[in-house]
């Protein structure tokens, strides 16, 4: 576990996994960004 997500598993790294996009910036922007996009069926990271 991390310190700071005591409730959630560790996430294992995504090496080698390909994305449709990637939004940089986790804010209110980037958030609907994330939203959108999966919504068209891209696959996307945050
Ligand atoms: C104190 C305060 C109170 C506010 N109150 C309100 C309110 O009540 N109502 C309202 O409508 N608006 C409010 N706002 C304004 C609102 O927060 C912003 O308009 C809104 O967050 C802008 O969204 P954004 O997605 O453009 O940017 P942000 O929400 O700032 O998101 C940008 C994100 O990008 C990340 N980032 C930046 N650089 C990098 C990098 N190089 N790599 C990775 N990540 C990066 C930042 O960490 C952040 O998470 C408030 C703002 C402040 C400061």
């Amino acid at each position: 576990m991390v310190p700071g997500t005591l409730n959630e598993p560790e996430r294992r790294p995504e090496v080698d996994v390909v994305f449709d996009a990637v939004v940089v910036g986790a804010g209110f922007a980037g958030l609907y960004m994330l939203h959108r996009l999966r919504g068209l069926g891209f696959t996307a990271r945050v």
